[in-house]
This record gives C-alpha cells, sequence and structure tokens, in this order.
C-alpha cells in the first residue's frame, strides 16, 4: 500500500507518527473519508471544501488548495490502483511538547491512504435495525474532529444489540444524526432531515440526497423532528460516504411502518448512480 504523508508518497511500512503528535495525545484533527467508484474520488471538492471549513473552525494552518491535495489524492487513487473503495486522509496540527494550548509554529500532519470500503448492497436491500442513544457528545458536531470516542462508543453499543446504527437524540423532540450518519425520514412523500448547524455534521452523501431529490422532484425539509416523527415515519433512511442510502426498518424493535424497505428510500438509492456526475454540489 502506497501512503501519502505530507506531499510525499512512502510505504505503508515506513509511515511512522510521532508520539508527541496531537493527534495522537488530544485528538488534535480532522479527517475526511472520500468514496471511490470506478477509479474516480465522489464528490471530492465538497470534500475538500468542508475539510477546509474544519481546519479553519480549529486554526490549524493548512491551505487545501495551496498544498494542491486535489492532485495529490488523485496520485494516490493512481498510484493504488483504487477502483471501488475509498480514501481515509487525516491531518493533525502536528507534532509539539504535550500542552493544551495550540502551540506556534507546527507543522501540520497528513496522512490519507486507501481504504477497503464495499457498497452496503444486504443492508440495503434489507434495511437495517436500530437503537436509540441520547446525544452526550460536545456541541460542535459540525467539525469533522478526530474525537470520535462519543461515535465509537455509541456504534459499539448498536453493535452490542446487533443493529446497525445508533440514533442520537438531544431530548425526545430532537433527533439528531446517527453515529456515523445522517438521519432522514418520510412523511407524506416529503423528506425531513435536522438542519445544518453545530448538533450534526453536515454530511456530503445528505448534500447529495437534495441534489437527488430536487432531480426526482421530491420535496424536503432541513427541520428538527421527534423521536415520535421518527418511529411514526412512513420511511427512515440513514446517508454517509459508506451506507450511501440505507434504509432503517426497526428501532428499538419497534418496525417503521409495514418493516420493510420504503419506495422513496428505494427511488433515491437507484437515483444514486444516475446524477452522480454533478461535479460539485450547490
Ligand atoms: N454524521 C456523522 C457523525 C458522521 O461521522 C458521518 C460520516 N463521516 C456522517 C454524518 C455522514 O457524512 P458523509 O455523508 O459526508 O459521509
Amino acid at each position: 500500500m502506497i501512503v501519502l504523508k505530507n506531499n510525499d508518497f512512502i510505504e505503508r511500512n515506513e509511515a511512522t507518527i510521532d508520539m508527541e503528535d496531537r493527534g495522537h495525545q488530544f485528538g488534535d484533527g480532522v479527517y475526511e473519508v472520500v468514496r471511490v467508484y470506478d477509479g474516480e474520488a465522489f464528490l471530492l471538492q465538497d470534500h475538500l471544501d468542508r475539510l477546509q471549513y474544519s481546519l479553519n473552525e480549529v486554526e490549524i494552518n493548512y491551505d487545501v488548495n495551496q498544498q494542491g491535495l486535489s492532485q495529490l489524492l488523485q496520485q494516490l487513487i493512481e498510484k493504488n490502483k483504487i477502483n471501488d473503495g475509498g480514501i481515509y486522509l487525516q491531518i493533525t496540527r502536528g507534532v509539539a511538547p504535550r500542552n493544551h494550548p495550540y502551540p506556534e509554529d507546527t507543522q501540520p500532519v497528513l496522512f490519507a491512504y486507501p481504504l477497503q470500503l464495499s457498497r452496503p448492497l444486504k443492508a440495503q436491500a434489507q434495511g437495517i435495525t436500530t437503537i436509540l442513544q441520547k446525544d452526550f457528545r460536545w456541541l460542535r458536531c459540525d467539525i469533522k474532529s478526530l474525537n470520535l470516542l462519543g461515535n465509537v462508543m455509541t456504534k459499539q453499543k448498536a453493535s452490542n444489540a446487533n443493529a446497525g446504527e445508533a440514533i442520537f437524540y438531544r431530548d425526545e423532540n430532537h433527533v439528531t444524526e446517527g453515529s456515523s450518519t445522517n438521519v432522514f425520514i418520510v412523511k407524506d412523500d416529503k423528506l425531513y432531515t435536522h438542519p445544518a448547524d453545530n448538533l450534526i455534521l453536515n454530511g456530503i452523501t445528505r448534500r447529495y440526497i437534495f441534489h437527488l431529490a430536487n432531480q426526482l422532484n421530491i420535496p424536503y425539509e432541513e427541520k428538527v423532528f421527534s423521536l415520535t416523527d421518527l418511529k411514526e415515519a412512513d420511511e427512515v433512511f440513514i446517508t454517509s460516504t459508506s451506507a450511501e442510502v440505507t434504509p432503517v426498518v426497526e428501532i428499538e424493535g419497534q418496525k417503521i411502518a409495514n418493516g420493510q424497505p420504503g419506495p422513496i428510500s428505494k427511488k433515491l438509492l437507484d437515483a444514486f448512480f444516475e446524477y452522480k456526475n454533478v461535479g460539485q454540489l450547490t
């Protein structure tokens, strides 16, 4: 495996991380996961824009354009001959003696490498079961930060319950997102999902769903919904770079509608590759 470290391509076994890298000590860094379909990075510019947003919010001094990151990632895909899969990439603030405040003059450290990602065809065909979890994460979920312990603990809880995802809620009137996905409900042929604020990650797939909904003339609204809205929805589905569109058929043992993936979820999934030459999302 060839790995990108800063601007250099190196072998996987040469890729080492310093003990005092702040990503390692504080989770002081940001990341992205990008899908590769047919050898092409999907919605790459949108991922890079969000990466720049996360970097700016935590004041890591790295300019995605200036560094030519887009071209470097294309080279990474070619060098590893990634056809269908993904790229993981993270940028930390860099290496400094352990101390909480941002150190001056550290060089950010970037790593990017291929991920084996297969399409979740079985989950998409059958739908997944989910559990609920009170959202105990911090209030800057809009930053795609390396601090994923709340998400990891919650995904483990889902896994222990043999569920495919855990859905977070702040209180009973306020569902936010999944542990690694955004959540949509369908009610009376209209889509609803949480507004892009500090309580969720503004998923690239979430925004791609808006693009598909526009193409398919499906109305949608970014609006907070409740646990009751969720359980009484006509359809529920989750979205992410890895999950694409995956229907949810059960929440805490309770079936959504008839317990089968719904028609609008299917329609969006069928359209997923049809409208994919979007270039950049609006
Ligand atoms: N929310 C959270 C908490 C996530 O971790 C992810 C996936 N990284 C998403 C939503 C979906 O984002 P995207 O569609 O950009 O993969």
